[in-house]
């Protein structure tokens, strides 16, 4: 083979597309450990994952935004875009993967290379999910790091197909953490009163800002709280997560990304009428057919569509 010429070869090196088999790019051992959440956590990047609650300013590496289903349009991580897609029924398209090592970048889900199950760690999920932009890269991380180049299709496949079970596991850890606290025999929700301990289809909870969980029967008593909060409390509170039960599973759920149906004349919960919350929008329409209701979105709940002339009482 007739060799090249050195300088010639530095001018090949600085102007053509280099090849990635030639010239690996190096990987220091430190990429795969990058600090992942961001702490502190980097206001730079605003944005709250309506699927589970994170904050985008520590989980920005894993960051997906796309064109709005059903009102959500960013999520953490591929766990929670799975997810959205199983309880929506739809996936979603123009969808933007940021580059894990590269946080203020994204690029288009059809671009990028993916490292799943590398040592690198993940978000809501055992199987991290690495994005890179070339697949050099992409390559040469794996060869430090582990895992398995694939293609963005085969990474919404893995997430759908595990997220059943990581949910599971997630929830567990909540409940251990707190951050979803099962009401005790003796609390009383906000606005009624009543005990919600009793009622695990209709307990809902709130986490503020500040920490502190609000519990309720109902979520007819959540959205009459969320509706008017002065008309129950002293210092109104700024919501975090809002917490809901699948009325299918019996599963604490984001009630930010649950369906209701509301409407219905046949069914009724622990004060009446309710907004029933469902973790698939399929579960909803099917008891929305069956029992003469609606099933909406979060945003569309409010709580004079929940209960017909609703008055807040004054006192
Ligand atoms: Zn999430
Ligand atoms: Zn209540």
């Amino acid at each position: 083979m007739k060799s090249i010429p050195r300088r010639s070869f530095l001018k090949f090196l600085a102007f053509s597309t280099v090849s990635p088999s030639l010239f690996p790019a190096i990987v220091n051992a430190d990429a795969c450990k990058v600090q992942h959440p961001i702490m502190p956590p980097d206001n730079r990047y605003p944005g709250r994952c309506p699927v589970c609650g994170m904050i985008r300013p520590m989980w920005a590496r894993t960051w997906i935004t796309f064109s709005p289903v059903m009102e959500v349009s960013q999520v953490c991580s591929f766990h929670c875009l799975a997810d959205w897609a199983l309880k929506s029924g739809q996936d979603p398209e123009q969808v933007m993967l940021t580059i894990y090592h590269h946080p203020e970048k994204s690029i288009p889900a059809e671009k990028a290379f993916i490292v799943m199950g590398s040592t690198a760690a993940g978000t809501m999920s055992p199987v991290s999910k690495v994005v890179f932009a070339a697949k050099s890269e992409a390559d040469a991380f794996k060869a430090t790091c582990g895992g398995t180049v694939v293609d963005y299709p085969r990474a919404l496949l893995t997430a759908k197909v595990s997220v059943a079970q990581e949910n599971q596991t997630i929830n567990k850890r909540r409940i251990e953490k707190g951050k979803i606290l099962e009401p005790k025999q003796e609390d009383n929700c906000v606005v009624c009163g009543m005990f919600p301990a009793r009622y695990p289809y209709g307990k809902c909870q709130i986490q503020t800002k500040d920490g502190k969980t609000l519990h309720f029967c109902s979520t007819q008593c959540l959205f009459a709280f969320l509706g008017r909060q002065n008309a129950y409390i002293d210092d109104p509170v700024t919501p975090l997560i809002v917490w809901v039960v699948d009325r299918s599973s019996g599963m604490w759920i984001s009630g930010r990304t649950a369906f209701y149906v509301i409407g219905s004349s046949k069914v009724f919960g622990p004060m009446g009428h309710e907004a029933f919350p469902f973790a698939l929008l399929e579960d909803a329409k099917t008891f929305a057919v069956e029992n003469d209701g609606k099933a909406v979105v979060y945003g569309d709940v409010t709580i004079d569509k929940i209960v017909p002339q609703w008055n807040y009482k004054t006192e």
